[in-house]
């Protein structure tokens, strides 16, 4: 290692050091907010196998969200005040839903429900029409993707999609042009075993990057190659690393303030963020069951927060998480 490297090293170092200290004494680090963010997890089916993911892994149920459940919880929801709102999954598609389209219109019938998106590969996009779609009241996309040719996407995501992806997304995005960008469409590259060279230099994503107002080479460049392997579950090729594994002592993970998940069972958990299989402690109960509002400020979830604050009693689940938010 040279003296330079050594000494960005000890800046890096001390820079988290103070984050980590600050963090702890920051006003209102250990306040549950009033009123929670929601992901609702509408389906969690999924074809794609990606090289990081616990799909295949997953044993609970496939299945989609059932309506009234679904519709439940967004009354709920808006009757504790709530705004902040997403279709985000632990694992799944929500293209793969049939009801997409309803949930999302039924979503923002409640203007205090000003946007609504999700994480998608965009793989299923063709099944839409897309003046529907565009009519729904989504307005923002994250789409995971490759663009660096068929071979490197099969790798990652596990299925031979990528024409059609690539289709899809130039489709999606010359829509939302057509249309004045009601869309927010946001590119999420994931990385590949390649050079990276050779993926700034792939006609796709100098291509797409003409297209959006992303700079897609900067972010390819930055590709994030720290990833979890979901507490063991998913061995990682060699080119993606492990995060590092945070301590956390009587400091409990920042998410068991902030909101709350709904998945595709109705099942309620503290954090979406590693329970593929929806059956760890962070389980809160059934929104068929139980009041949303309830379930917020019940018992579960402040016995979880005190006992690892005061007890240093950590989740089993949250003991080796990679995505711990100091
Ligand atoms: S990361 Fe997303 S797209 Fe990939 S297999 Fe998992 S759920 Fe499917
Ligand atoms: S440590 Fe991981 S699993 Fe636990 S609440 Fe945080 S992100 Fe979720």
């Amino acid at each position: 290692m040279t003296g330079s490297s050594i000494l960005r090293r000890g800046v890096k170092a001390a820079k988290f050091a103070r984050r980590y200290v600050s963090g702890y004494f920051e006003r209102g680090r250990f306040t549950p907010r009033d009123v929670p963010k929601l992901s609702i997890e509408t389906t969690n089916i999924c074809n794609a196998d990606c090289v990081f993911c616990a799909n295949s892994k997953m044993t609970r149920r496939k299945e989609p969200l059932s309506f009234d459940a679904f519709t439940k919880t967004v009354d709920e929801f808006a009757a504790m005040g709530g705004t902040d709102i997403d279709f985000n999954v632990t694992i799944g598609d929500p293209l793969l839903d049939p009801k997409l389209l309803e949930r999302a219109r039924y979503v923002r019938q409640y203007p205090q429900f000003a946007s609504l998106g999700f994480v998608t590969t965009l793989q299923w996009l063709h099944r839409w029409n897309l003046d529907e779609f565009f009519d729904s009241g989504i307005t923002w996309l994250s789409v995971s993707i490759t663009l660096s040719g068929r071979e490197k996407y099969h790798a990652f995501f596990g299925v031979d999609l990528y024409d059609r992806t690539l289709n899809n997304l130039v489709t999606l995005i010359r829509e939302n042009d057509k249309r004045g960008r009601p869309l927010g469409i946001n590119i999420g590259l994931k990385p590949t075993d390649e050079p990276i060279e050779d993926v700034v230099r792939h006609a796709d994503l100098r291509l797409l990057d003409t297209m959006v107002d992303q700079d897609l080479v900067a972010e390819a460049r930055n590709t994030n190659v720290y990833v979890d392997d979901w507490l063991g579950a998913v061995t990682l090729p060699a080119y993606l690393k492990k995060r590092p594994l945070i301590p956390r002592p009587f400091r409990p993970c920042r998410l068991l303030y902030t909101g709350l998940t709904v998945y595709s069972s109705g099942k309620v958990g503290a954090c979406a963020c590693r329970d593929f299989d929806a059956s760890s402690d962070l389980i809160l109960g059934r929104v068929q069951d139980q009041p949303l509002e309830g379930i917020w400020r019940g018992d579960a979830l402040a016995r979880l927060r005190k006992q690892w604050r005061t007890r240093n009693a950590v989740p089993d689940i949250c003991q080796s998480c990679r995505h711990y938010l100091y």
